[in-house]
Order: C-alpha cells, then sequence, then structure tokens
C-alpha cells in the first residue's frame, strides 16, 4: 500500500510554520513559543482531510540554529525538503509583509517543479487582506491567506494537494499482533514486516530529569537524516533518527512540554503528553535522575508503562554527578530499584549522561535487545514443554476442595505479549500463581524488558 504524500511546510522562523503543522493536523493546541528559531527539529505528523491522507513534516529548526545566516540556512532546508518531501508549503509572515529572502526560496520552490503553495499567514485582524496586496505586487502566486492561528482558510492550502493524497492510510503499525491455529504463519509475516519498521522509542521522566537534553544529544550525533516512515499517529509529534545502523522513531514529550505557557500551565498535560507518548510507543525509556534517585513520580510512569505493556528500560540519567566513582552512585540507584521492586527485575537497567554523551550507546543496544523480546512469540510446544512438568510438579491449589488444572498455556499475542493459561476454573489460578509461571517463562526466555501479562481462560 502507497505511503500518503509527504508535505513539506517551509519558511522563515517566527512565521507561524508549528502553529500552521499542528492546525493542518487538526491539533487545537497549537504549542507554539514566541521565540524566533525554536522548533528544534523536524517534525511528522500524520492527517487527513476528507477522506485524504496526507503525512506533513515541520522543517522548522532543522537548520535555523544560532550559528547559521539565516539565508543560507534557508536554502539549506528548502534543498532538504525538495528532496524529500512529495508536495511544498512556503509559509510567509502577513504581518512582517513581503521579504526579500522569501523570493531566493519561492525561486527555489519553482524551480523544483513539486507542486507547492505559497501561503501568507497572520492574515487576521484589521486590514488583514490589504496586507496581501504586498505579496501579489511581488508575483507570488498561488498565493492563499491564512491565519494558522484562528484557523482561516486552513482547508484551502490542503486542496491542491488533494490529487496526490491516498484514500486510505497505510497499515497501522499500533495494533497488537494476535496468533491463533489458522493464523499463525500470517502472524510471522506481520511480525517480520513490523520489525522492518523502526522501532518506536518514547523517552518519559519527570520534568527535569534531562529528557530533551538527552534527546538533543542524540539528535546532535545523528549521523544521517533519513526519510519518514509510517507509525507517525496524528497527535504525536516524533523524530526519526539515525544511529549505527538502523532507524529510530523517537517519540519524545520534552520538546512540547518545554514549548510554551500553554503547556507549562499544566501538569495534567504533561501528564497525557506522556500517557500518549508511552501509548504510541513499543518501547518506554523511564529516565531517572541519578541525583534524585527514584520517587514516587517516577514510579509512577513507570507503572503507567507497565500497565500499558510497552517496553522498558530504566536508564538512570546525570550520572555524570555522581562523586566518589560509578560503583557508589550504582549500587545506590541501581541496587535500590532491584530490592525493593522485584516486580521490575525484567527490566533493563542503565546509567547514562545527556549532558556529557556517556553511555547512549548501550541504550541503543538495550532498545534493540527489548525489541526483539517485544516480538518474540514462543511456541505453544515449546512454553509447556517447560511449564507442563512444571505444573505436573507443582499445581496450583485446590479449590473448595475441587483440583484446579492447566491444561495448556499458549502466547496468543506480541507487540505487546499476552499468555493465556487454560484452566478447568480460572478463578482458581491465583496472581501468586501466574507470578510463578512468569517466572519461569522468563528463566529460559527473559524477554528482556517486556511486561507480559498472562490471563486465564476457562476449558473443560
Ligand atoms: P514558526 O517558527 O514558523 O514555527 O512559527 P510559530 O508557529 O512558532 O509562530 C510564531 C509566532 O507567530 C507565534 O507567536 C504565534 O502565536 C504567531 N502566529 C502564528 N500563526 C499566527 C496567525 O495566524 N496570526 C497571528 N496573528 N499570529 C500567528
Ligand atoms: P527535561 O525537563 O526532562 O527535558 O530536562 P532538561 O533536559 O531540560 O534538563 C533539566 C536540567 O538538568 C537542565 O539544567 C540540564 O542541563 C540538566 N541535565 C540534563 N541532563 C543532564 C546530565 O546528564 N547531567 C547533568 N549534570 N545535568 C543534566
Amino acid at each position: 500500500m502507497a505511503l500518503p504524500p509527504l508535505i513539506a511546510i517551509l519558511g522563515r522562523p517566527n512565521v507561524g510554520k508549528s502553529t500552521l503543522f499542528n492546525r493542518l493536523l487538526g491539533n487545537r493546541e497549537a504549542i507554539v513559543e514566541d521565540r524566533p528559531g525554536v522548533t528544534r527539529d523536524r517534525h511528522y505528523g500524520r492527517g487527513t482531510h476528507g477522506r485524504y491522507h496526507f503525512r506533513l513534516v515541520d522543517t522548522g529548526g532543522i537548520v535555523f540554529r544560532d550559528d547559521h545566516p539565516l539565508g543560507a540556512a534557508i536554502q539549506k532546508q528548502a534543498l532538504f525538503a525538495l528532496e524529500e518531501a512529495d508536495a511544498l508549503i512556503y509559509t510567509m509572515d502577513g504581518i512582517e509583509g513581503y521579504n526579500p529572502i522569501d523570493q531566493d526560496v519561492i525561486d527555489f520552490v519553482r524551480a523544483s517543479g513539486k507542486p507547492a503553495v505559497f501561503v501568507v499567514n497572520k492574515i487576521d485582524g484589521v486590514n488583514a487582506e490589504a496586507r496581501l496586496m504586498d505579496f501579489y505586487q511581488h508575483g507570488v502566486s498561488p498565493l492563499i491567506g491564512i491565519s494558522a492561528a484562528h484557523g482561516r482558510n486552513i482547508n484551502e492550502v490542503l486542496t491542491p494537494f488533494i490529487p496526490l493524497m491516498t484514500e486510505e492510510a497505510e497499515e497501522t503499525l499500533d495494533v497488537p499482533i494476535r496468533f491463533t491455529e489458522e493464523e499463525g504463519e500470517d502472524a510471522r509475516k506481520w511480525i517480520a514486516r513490523r520489525q522492518l519498521a523502526p522501532a518506536r522509542v518514547a523517552i518519559v521522566g519527570r520534568p527535569n530529569v534531562g529528557k530533551s537534553t538527552l534527546v538533543n544529544r542524540i539528535l546532535g550525533s545523528e549521523r544521517l537524516v533519513t526519510s519518514p516512515i509510517p507509525g507517525t499517529t496524528r497527535d504525536a509529534i516524533d523524530t526519526l533518527v539515525h544511529w549505527g545502523e538502523k532507524d529510530y522513531h523517537l517519540i519524545d514529550t520534552a520538546g512540547l512540554r518545554k514549548r510554551g505557557k500553554v503547556a507549562e500551565a499544566s501538569e495534567l498535560y504533561a501528564q497525557i503528553r506522556t500517557e500518549q507518548a508511552i501509548i504510541n510507543s513499543e518501547i518506554s525509556i523511564v529516565l531517572l535522575s541519578a541525583e534524585d534517585g527514584l520517587t514516587d513520580g517516577d514510579l509512577r510512569i513507570i507503572r503507567e508503562v507497565i500497565d500499558k505493556r510497552r517496553g522498558l528500560i530504566l536508564a538512570w540519567n546525570k550520572w555524570d554527578l555522581l562523586k566518589g566513582g560509578q560503583t557508589e552512585g550504582k549500587a545506590k540507584g541501581f541496587a535500590e530499584i532491584r530490592e525493593k521492586y522485584p516486580f521490575l527485575a525484567f527490566a533493563p537497567m542503565s546509567s547514562c549522561s545527556g549532558l556529557t554523551g556517556l553511555h547512549i550507546q548501550k541504550l541503543f543496544t538495550q532498545i534493540d535487545l527489548v525489541r526483539k523480546w517485544y516480538y518474540e512469540r514462543i511456541p505453544t510446544a515449546k512454553l509447556n514443554a517447560i511449564i507442563g512438568p512444571l505444573m505436573a510438579m507443582t499445581p496450583p491449589p485446590r479449590l473448595k476442595n475441587y483440583p484446579v488444572r492447566v491444561f495448556y498455556t499458549t502466547q496468543i499475542q506480541v507487540a505487546p505479549s499476552v499468555f493465556v493459561m487454560f484452566a478447568n476454573r480460572p478463578e482458581g489460578i491465583s496472581m501468586q500463581y501466574r507470578q510463578f509461571i512468569s517466572r519461569k517463562i522468563r528463566e529460559t526466555y527473559p524477554f528482556t524488558g517486556v511486561p507480559f501479562s498472562i490471563r486465564v481462560q476457562s476449558k473443560n
């Protein structure tokens, strides 16, 4: 199935690209900040226009770093977008008026031959329409006057691109893969395909644990920039990075939370974003502060990941701050979790520093490992070869004097992983018994970082 076309939003800083991006994706919360050049990197999103689907990239900050002379920066940004995008939206600032720098990009966009619209934003308030004259006089066309902030003329921006758009979204990557006996082969093919897509990794954690710093560090050492791939959901604002030999789809809440009063005003907002990021991920890295130790706030986020049954990695950040050598700090943070929270034993733990770049490679090694297990399906025969004899030796306790029998256990789902135990009296299988079986499964198949669950179903 073809991917929906990728439409790139180009423009100088502060013309309203992020606002337009959010608006086109139907996101009511425009998360913007008044400072120019604040968009840190490219943001990808997916949206619909009527029944048509498209993908959107806000090329915003890819080149607008402080050290770039503006003109050159725009050209670089335009070049990049031209390469990867199927269509272009060039955005200008109606309040500021026509800017000679715009002309270079306009020429450039035209020369590319890619479908493009030229948009003048901030056409709101008094005498708004008159502001368009300036642009018409410089021969910019086709020209659309919009107000991204107020949602004015937004549909006109997309309509010219309808011929490019697809009527169906690509295969969704968000559904778990279920196994039935008949569909086993299909499910295996699905897994193989899903694993080809970049791992979706959320970086979550309490405020100030260092999420932004870590993400920036990762993006800063990005060796190669690649095209977006399916998986970006409507609400998520994601980044694709290339690390080592692979692409990773980073879902980060940090950039968002940082970007304005709207977000900062509300803790609830941060929580919702965190939850959304976790749901959209395959693997969530919960960043902890080595300086603070484990807090209730950390545990709440960890529980959220486990509840959603996403892959979990615990990373002690700010490791560089620990005095007296790494072992002292390690003993404290790592041991605390291992001792006090045995239910977290399945999750790999590591130390890192977004500030110095320490152990970031290791984090990626762990992501790869957890992802492998996230998609691992143990065949029913192998599973029962391990737990069958165990159950015979240690059967569940009798229920009101009736024997409780487990016939067999099977893994019915990956991504996230779910096991089902078939028993004559499901109510007779206690939580403790399920935990006992989980531990035994993990002795042979560690399912590193994967919080699987065991359900019990009745069978006679
Ligand atoms: P970017 O740097 O191009 O991504 O621009 P932003 O989306 O961050 O917007 C820059 C500034 O312009 C912010 O202060 C926005 O509130 C403001 N802005 C964006 N769209 C509009 C609009 O349609 N009308 C007006 N009046 N202001 C807008
Ligand atoms: P976020 O709120 O989780 O995105 O946290 P930030 O990335 O904004 O970091 C919060 C503060 O911690 C900032 O002052 C950072 O400079 C600092 N910080 C972040 N990572 C590290 C680190 O690895 N080591 C040290 N020493 N400080 C860090």
